[in-house]
């Protein structure tokens, strides 16, 4: 499932991610998560690395918050850095 995101909502000089995976199924996306050892309640997290940036359903299924989780991960991005958080393991 790809989602549209508001014209105007994500900075255009914003860096780009090689991928942006979006994991619709929140079972899925626990389990995602999970194998990762990150907090059941992230909506989104960003591998700055590889530059991959992954969505979870509850960004996907709320259109006002997903805007703010583009800007968030796209910050990671931004910054290569985790922002103070766990990373990807
Ligand atoms: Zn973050």
């Amino acid at each position: 499932m790809l989602a549209k995101l508001p014209r105007g909502e994500v900075d255009l000089e914003s860096p780009e991610a090689d991928t942006v995976n979006v994991i619709c199924d929140a079972a899925t996306w626990q389990a995602f998560l999970k194998a990762h050892n990150l907090p059941s309640t992230y909506a989104a997290i960003t591998d700055w690395m590889g530059e991959r940036i992954f969505i979870g359903d509850v960004a996907i299924k709320h259109s006002t918050l997903l805007p703010k989780v583009v800007k968030h991960e796209l910050e990671h991005l931004r910054c290569r850095c985790s922002l103070g958080e766990a990373p990807i393991q």
